[in-house]
């Protein structure tokens, strides 16, 4: 059966990627929290014209069918020049590079911001005195906004861009543009999935309550116990510092360990955006396994995977400034290291999951986590 709105679209199977919103003629889509906290297309029937525009740039059903990329990309290992940089960065701060040589040709970049409530957004940023709001990764999913229109309205205007998100907002924009712009570029990255905004805020109040005092800087996947043994670190208003490790930091925990995993997306369960060659120009990611390739590598502070898809990727890469890389890395090696690139993080139990969140709301998070810790369930 054709669908004529987003409206049937199976729940589980919305990225939350906000494409339909941009692109509805009417504007009559709005974004609108589930019990669980995630944006899901709600459309006001009244102003809905039947176009099914909304359907077409849905990257779940209407997927890019034509080939984008390169066939065999290309694969390297890079990391920053700059200490302070690589320290800031995810991985090995390749993102800034490359925003840095987008600037350069006097282009934009969009990315993903922490807002003052912590919660994360995409925005259209000038300059490189801007890039820090952009830098590192946010673990919970990113609010596209009317971001896919700026970009278009930026493109149209000849300013270069460069886009960073998920794969599946990726995938947004391109349908989304309809035609292709050399002066855009697309990058993605290596992506287990988003978790739930309210989870992350309900993690967030309890911390706050425990430190007794508001939070002023949230930053996962820190550094200063190694990138390999990265933390949790969340500096509060009053001085205060939560530093916890990805053994010890519930909320990391609860997004990495397989047995309790519960709180992503539906649909990062089962996504559709995976895969080597993909319909971008770059895909960035974590270097896992680096150090039985290159045994002097310093892998304390971070080293990145860099995936070429495309000429124009390749264009971008050759102008970068302030990397130290390596060529010739396989592909094969970068899977199995990282079988995120390939596999959706397998479902936990249905039953699992509904427990989480009727406890989250009756007794908070960390409790809820705590009860649950050494529990497996079986639907
Ligand atoms: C939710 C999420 C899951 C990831 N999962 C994996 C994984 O399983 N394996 C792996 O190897 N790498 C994963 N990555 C990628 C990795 O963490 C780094 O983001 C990537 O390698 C770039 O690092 P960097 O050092 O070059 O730059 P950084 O400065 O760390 O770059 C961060 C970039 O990601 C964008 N970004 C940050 N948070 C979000 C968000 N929530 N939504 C959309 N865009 C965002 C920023 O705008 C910026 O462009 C994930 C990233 C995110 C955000
Ligand atoms: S069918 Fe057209 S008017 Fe209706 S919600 Fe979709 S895009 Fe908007
Ligand atoms: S996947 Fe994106 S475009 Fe499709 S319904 Fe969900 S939010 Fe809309
Ligand atoms: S795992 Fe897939 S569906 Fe989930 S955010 Fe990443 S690309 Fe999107």
């Amino acid at each position: 059966m054709e669908l004529v709105t987003v409206a049937d679209l199976p729940k589980e199977q919305c990225t939350g990627c906000w494409a339909c919103l941009n692109r509805c003629p009417t504007n009559c889509i709005s974004m609108e929290t589930d019990q669980e906290g995630f944006f899901y297309p709600v459309i006001n029937t009244n102003q809905c014209i039947q176009c099914s525009k909304c359907v077409t740039v849905c990257p779940v059903l209407s997927p890019v069918s034509e080939p984008l990329s390169w066939e065999k990309p290309k694969c390297y290992a890079a990391w920053s020049k700059n200490e302070s940089v690589r320290f800031h960065s995810t991985s090995g701060g390749v993102f800034t590079h490359l925003a840095e040589a987008v600037f350069a040709e006097g282009g934009m970049v969009a990315g993903a911001q922490y807002r003052k409530d912590h919660l994360v957004e995409h925005v259209l940023i000038h300059s490189s005195n801007e890039l820090e709001k952009l830098r590192q990764s946010k673990y919970v999913q990113s609010e596209a906004g009317y971001i896919y229109r700026q970009v278009q309205a930026a493109l149209k205007s000849g300013t270069p861009v460069l886009f960073v998100g998920t794969p599946c907002q990726c995938a947004a924009l391109n349908i989304f543009l309809g035609q292709k712009y050399d002066h855009l570029y697309l990058c993605d990255f290596i992506c287990r999935g988003v978790n739930s905004p309210k989870v992350y805020l309900a993690y967030l109040k309890e911390l706050e309550r425990t430190y007794r005092s508001p939070i002023k800087q949230v930053w996962f996947k820190n550094k200063t116990h190694g990138w390999n043994h990265f933390c949790t670190k969340i500096l509060f208003e009053n001085g205060e510092v939560y530093l916890a490790d990805r053994e010890t930091d519930p909320f990391m925990l609860g997004y990495i360990k397989r047995k309790i995993s519960c709180y992503m997306r539906p649909s990062c369960y089962q996504c559709s955006f995976k895969g080597v060659s993909r319909p971008v120009d770059l895909t960035l990611g974590d270097f896992w396994g680096i150090e039985n390739l290159l045994q002097d590598i310093d892998v304390n502070k971070g080293v990145s995977v860099v995936i070429i898809h495309s000429e124009k990727g390749k264009q971008l890469w050759h102008t970068v400034q302030n990397l130290y890389t390596i060529d010739n890395i396989s592909l094969e090696f970068v899977k199995n290291h990282n079988a995120c690139i390939i596999n959706s993080v397998p479902t936990n139990s249905n039953l699992y999951r509904s427990m989480f969140f009727s406890l989250l709301d009756n007794i908070g998070y960390f409790k809820a986590r705590e009860l649950l810790e050494n529990k497996e369930w079986s639907d």
